[in-house]
């Protein structure tokens, strides 16, 4: 029996791995759950898992979740803020830790996972933009396994041997990571003027959250997922690829130098590497229907267009110029991400806010979590006078 810690368990990928946990009450149990601010969702989950712990991260809405509890009749210990979501990673009551939480706010409760020997299932890809190099030595000292639920790399994982070792050794050529393109695939930058959020939120082939969508829409999400990818497989930027394939039914693909190129297919649907992740290196049910290929009939791929969506082609920069230059990425772009859904800043801005932020990227002084911290602040301030010009500059939408 596994004890499970789902930290972001109110977000997109919280439902999808809950729904997978459901199915094998055998299997599972969840000992911690942890989100935001929404506490009437948090209390519904707890009033069904029945966690050991239950952690809001604003401690404004503890008030709210132990008066929902205490109306359901729900017995679970109640925590708040930041601390108490390192406690969440880091506590007796899990083996498993589900890292779910969006953004740079899910990078230190990551981290403590790691360091205290978790099976750590990861979607947090921010957390490993920032601090990839901390979170691998966090896991070395942990002794704990790292087992990546983003779709590419879960199947870039599943492309690969399990023996350990470098990925020369197993006769890798390159890793391709494989995109949607977005919504707004095909279209022109003159087209892409007055997007509004909810057109960049209406994302063809994925439900997720609207952050991760707004960043599919720019493509920033796939420049994440290349740092991402760069760190977990220890792959050089050369050897990253992306295609872009518009049925998101190939999840990613890797090539071997004899030319072989395994790929992993599946239904556009988290809850397959959810699954993988959370039985590996079993198979478990997920819930998810038969990808019928004749029905699917198409698998078109395509060079991704890097002029029209500068954030892959900015993230590729950012990680061949090392430094504070990821952390800068990743801060820049939640600033700006934030603006554009507040209504505050057009959809093209967002990949302008993080060029001009990057180009005045210093070097790192170190690589502890302080020094990390530090650059994510200091990046975020410099976004935050950006975004102010630029958004006195053009109305965002109508
Ligand atoms: P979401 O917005 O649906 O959910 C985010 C979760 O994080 C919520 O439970 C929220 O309460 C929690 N959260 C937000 N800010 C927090 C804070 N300050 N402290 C504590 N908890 C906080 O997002 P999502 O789509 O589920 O994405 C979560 C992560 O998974 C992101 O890093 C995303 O890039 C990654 N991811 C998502 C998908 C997907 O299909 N949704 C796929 C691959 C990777
Ligand atoms: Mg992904």
């Amino acid at each position: 029996m596994r004890s499970l810690s789902v930290l972001g368990a109110t977000g997109s990928i919280g439902a999808s791995t809950l729904d997978v946990v459901a199915r094998h009450p055998d299997r599972f149990r969840i000992g911690a759950l942890a989100a935001h601010r929404n506490a009437a969702a948090l209390a519904a989950l707890c009033a069904k898992f029945r966690p050991e712990l239950a952690v809001i991260a604003d401690p404004a809405c503890a008030t709210e979740l132990r008066e929902r509890l205490r109306a359901d009749g729900t017995h679970c210990r109640i925590e708040s803020g930041p601390q108490a979501l390192i406690e969440a990673a880091a506590g007796s009551h899990c083996d498993t830790v589900v890292a779910a939480i969006v953004g740079a706010a899910g990078l230190e409760s990551t981290l403590a996972a790691a360091r205290a020997g978790k099976r750590l299932l990861l979607a947090n890809k921010e957390a490993v933009v920032m601090a990839g190099s901390l979170l691998k030595a966090a896991l070395r000292e942990g002794g704990g396994e790292l087992l990546p639920l983003d779709s590419e790399h879960n199947a870039v994982f599943q492309c690969l041997p399990h023996r350990g070792g470098t990925l020369a050794a197993a006769g890798v050529r390159r890793i391709v990571l494989t995109a949607s393109g977005g919504p707004f695939r095909g279209r022109s930058r003159s087209a892409l003027a007055a997007i509004t959020p909810d057109e960049a939120c209406a994302h063809p082939n994925w439900r997720m959250g609207r952050k991760i969508s707004v960043d599919s829409a720019t493509l920033v999400n796939k420049g994440l997922e290349v740092i991402e990818a760069h760190h977990l497989f220890e792959a050089a930027p050369d050897c990253i690829e992306v295609v872009v394939h518009p049925q998101s039914l190939i999840h990613s693909l890797v090539e071997y130098i004899d030319g072989s190129l395994l790929a992993q297919l599946g239904q556009p649907d988290m809850r397959t590497a959810i699954a993988y992740a959370l039985g590996w290196p079993q198979r478990i049910e997920a819930g998810v229907a038969t990808l019928d290929l004749a029905l699917a009939a198409r698998l078109d791929f395509e060079k991704p267009d890097l002029d029209t969506f500068r954030g892959l082609a900015l993230a590729y920069a950012a990680l061949r110029a090392g430094g504070s230059a990821p952390i800068v990425l990743n801060a820049a772009n939640e600033e700006a991400v934030a603006a554009f859904l507040a209504g505050r800043l057009p959809f093209l801005a967002i990949a302008e806010t993080i060029e001009r932020c990057l180009e005045t990227a210093p070097p790192l002084a170190g690589n502890d979590l302080a020094t990390i911290l530090d650059a994510d602040l200091t990046a975020r301030r410099q976004a935050h006078r950006i975004i102010d010009t630029l958004s006195s500059r053009t109305p965002a939408h109508s």
